[in-house]
């Protein structure tokens, strides 16, 4: 059974070690040494000098015990944290939540998860549960655009599929899909003038990109797409008519066709409102993460929704909006979905989650490893 009292000390002690993204090391030498100490074999790719970030992916083996031929799975969760991250003091409040004391962040996005499979391997241990072999991957910079998964070594991945620990809502959740992102950025090029003298030998590159924007579709396009502008910058004196202006913009869908119609329109916008005015336009558009898209009869999601049944709990699927780690190991070709671990509020001071969800997500690791084992590869 899963020690509740265990498993919250070290939910709280890893999330007092600051980990703030950028700033991994501690903390991955703190986890290189913790699942070391639980009898895994430990090792790191070289992602650091593709990532920018302070420590590598962690991968930690778990080698099979009485289960060989079952399918070999894996569990990720990030080792960072988004800021205000220094110094959080957890406490376990009369109501069962566990908050930080409101000045910080509190760390269970995703710390959580971790302190789940360090949980998971002791019981597996101490119940000598029959298991295959399982690998757990820990991520560097998940906060800053993915990019310890982005550069992470693909040869260190030998799990036929897997579970990222690591999205809100009820425990049971799976998200089984979640959408392209690309990161769009918009330049106006217009000409200055004296804005009270000879107004009309200037090109106004703010006039250009209101016109530009208020032509884009943007917001919920559809079920499955989305677009925001989120940036917008130029000028400078009200006396000089603008020459140059630049926005940042992103859209997402779950569907690549959408993504790319929806492009093409920001795109199309840019280039009609441009030449209206006789400025010019550059709009450049890049792919952070691929979208993934799972059915419930393949095996990630069907060995999920077994495992979840198996703890009490009502298996969920839905499509997420939002990217993860998950969206890389898809692409990676390891099939993955992202399970909902119960924490709430994450990115705010007021993040919390439940001592008890807590024990359900490391029961629902245990619950994983246990029908993985049950099946043949
Ligand atoms: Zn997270
Ligand atoms: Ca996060």
């Amino acid at each position: 059974m899963v020690n509740r009292d265990r498993l919250v000390n070290e939910f709280m002690e890893l999330v007092r070690i600051d980990s703030e993204t950028k700033h991994e090391r501690e903390i991955s030498l703190i986890l290189r040494r913790k699942f070391g100490e639980l009898g895994l074999d430990v090792s790191e790719d070289d992602s650091m000098a593709k990532s920018g970030h302070a420590a590598n992916n962690l991968f930690a083996v778990l080698e099979p015990s009485g289960a060989p031929d079952a399918p070999v799975i894996f569990f990720t969760s990030h080792m960072d944290t988004v800021a205000p991250g220094r110094g959080i003091k957890p406490r376990l409040d009369e109501d069962g939540y566990i908050r930080s004391d409101g000045t910080t962040i509190l760390g269970s996005d995703d710390k959580a998860g971790i302190a789940a499979m360090l949980e998971a391997i002791r019981v597996l241990k101490e119940r000598k549960v029959k298991h295959g072999r399982v690998q757990f991957v820990i991520t560097a910079g998940e906060e800053a655009g993915l990019a310890g998964a982005r550069a992470l070594d693909a040869s260190k991945l030998e799990a036929e599929f897997g579970y990222a620990l690591d999205s809100n809502g009820e425990i049971g959740a799976i998200a089984v899909a979640a959408p392209t992102q690309a990161k769009i950025t918009i330049e106006f090029f217009g000409k200055s003038a004296h804005a009270g003298v000879n107004p009309e030998d200037g090109i106004s590159a703010i006039q250009v990109a209101a016109k530009a924007v208020a032509r884009m579709p943007l917001g919920r396009i559809d079920e499955e797409t989305t677009a925001n502008i989120g940036k917008i910058e130029g000028g400078g004196a009200t006396n000089i008519v603008c020459d140059y202006a630049r926005l940042e913009a992103e859209a997402r869908s779950i569907a690549r066709e959408k993504l790319d119609r929806q492009i093409a329109a920001m795109r199309d916008a840019v280039s009609s409102a441009a030449q209206e005015y006789n400025a010019r336009g550059e709009f450049k558009s890049e792919i952070v993460y691929p979208a993934y898209s799972h059915d419930d009869g393949d095996p990630v999601v069907e060995l999920a929704k077994a495992a979840i049944a198996s703890i009490g709990c009502k298996p969920r699927t839905f499509r997420s909006g939002g990217g993860s780690d998950a969206n890389i190991f898809n692409g990676l070709g390891v099939p993955t979905v992202n399970l909902a671990i119960g924490y709430e509020h994450i990115h705010t001071t007021n993040e919390q989650i439940r001592a008890a969800d807590l024990a359900k997500t490391a029961e629902l690791v245990v619950a994983l490893i246990e029908q993985a084992a049950s099946r043949r590869r």
